[in-house]
């Protein structure tokens, strides 16, 4: 089995409780996704990549914001956001 990867957030798919909706076809990671495994906004997403970094590296929400940002605009969710 390939390895698979959220395609908003970079999270690996390994287990069926890592899918959004506890769906093994969906895309996108349960933390992207609302319980239904429809994937939340970019806004949303953005802000719990935030928090996440905010939260394991200590950095400050200004820089953490940008950093999170810079990694969105590398997924394939959000390649073509304009922001
Ligand atoms: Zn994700």
């Amino acid at each position: 089995m390939s390895e698979k990867y959220c395609e908003s957030c970079g999270f690996p798919l390994k287990e069926k409780k890592d899918f959004g909706g506890k769906d093994s076809d969906s895309k996108y990671c349960v933390w992207c996704c609302d319980p239904e495994g429809n994937l939340l906004s970019y806004k949303e997403v953005l802000t719990i990549w935030k928090n996440y970094l905010v939260k394991t590296t200590g950095m400050s929400e200004e820089k953490a914001i940008d950093t999170a940002k810079d990694g969105m605009s590398k997924m394939p969710a959000w390649i073509n956001k304009k922001n």
